[in-house]
């Protein structure tokens, strides 16, 4: 019984829920898995429509196709009712691939932080992840395959002085990660974490370069395609035994 109501129907269309999808890393990974795989993009972001919009004729233009799908991630309301109706709208289609991207940083000493800065930042890593991940698993579970990244950061790995905030909320996403793999490794649903060092988006463009450029080993940024790359890779069939894992994208830099 269970085996029919959880059956993929033949016309359902598989599709990929990418997080901040409106410019930077998101983007590039909504582009990427349109152009490596058969999966229709849903594309969420917070605010900036303009931006998801050309996002989304782009994925077009390259042959994909998308929606737009706006709502703040540490919102649980404003997850669900999207979601809802969206479901509701395309009872049929259904999520095979989570990216749990967005992300905010609001940096300054710990000493100094303003409460709501530590709340805030920690709410859309973390929250954000919770949510959706919740709202999207049991569906994975049942058809027993389903592939979640959770985007984290070096931030995350090796903390950074001046981002207690955004190192708590990426090292609780890595634990995250590496806990929920065990808990859904029977059913065949993979999550693994990417941990970027310093990309080339709008998060990084107030820093000075000229300080940290010495310090990373292949002496450049990376570019968002370079994350993108690994993160479709990741979603493939040929990363099905790859679970709980959190893969560095970061020119060398570890320390
Ligand atoms: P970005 O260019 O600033 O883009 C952020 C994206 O997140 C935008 O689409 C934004 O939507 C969306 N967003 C922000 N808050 C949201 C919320 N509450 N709900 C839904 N969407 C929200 O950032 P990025 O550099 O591409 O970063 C993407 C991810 O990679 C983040 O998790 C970041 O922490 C991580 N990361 C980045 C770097 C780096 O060097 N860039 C390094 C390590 C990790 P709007 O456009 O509508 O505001």
């Amino acid at each position: 019984m269970a085996e029919v109501q959880t059956a993929i129907m033949a016309d359902a269309v598989a599709c990929a829920l990418i997080t901040g999808a409106s410019k930077g890393i998101g983007r590039a990974i909504a582009l990427q898995l349109s152009l490596d795989h058969n999966l229709h993009i849903l594309l969420n972001y917070a605010s900036d429509t303009a931006a998801a919009t050309e996002t989304m004729m782009a994925i077009k233009e390259a042959g994909g196709s998308a929606e737009l799908l706006p709502f703040r991630v540490h919102h649980k309301e404003e997850v669900q009712q999207a979601l809802d109706t969206w479901q509701a709208e395309h009872p049929t289609d259904y999520i095979h691939v989570l990216i749990n991207n967005a992300g905010i940083t609001k940096d300054g000493l710990l000493m100094w932080m303003p409460e709501s800065d530590w709340d805030e930042v920690i709410a859309v890593s973390l929250k954000g992840m919770f949510y959706l991940t919740q709202y999207v698993l049991r569906d994975m579970l049942l058809k027993r395959s389903g592939r979640i990244v959770n985007i984290a950061s070096l931030s995350g790995v090796k903390g950074m002085p001046g981002q207690t905030n955004y190192s708590a909320a990426k090292g609780g996403m890595i634990a995250a990660t590496k806990a929920l793999a065990q808990e859904i490794a029977k059913r065949k649903v993979t999550v693994n974490a990417v941990a970027p060092g310093f990309i080339e988006t709008d998060m990084i463009k107030g820093l000075d370069t000229r300080q940290f450029l010495p310090l990373i080993p292949m002496k450049r940024l990376g570019k968002t395609e370079e994350v993108a790359h690994l993160v479709s890779f990741l979603v493939s069939d040929k990363a099905s035994y790859i679970t709980g894992e959190v893969i560095h994208v970061n020119g060398g830099l570890y320390s």
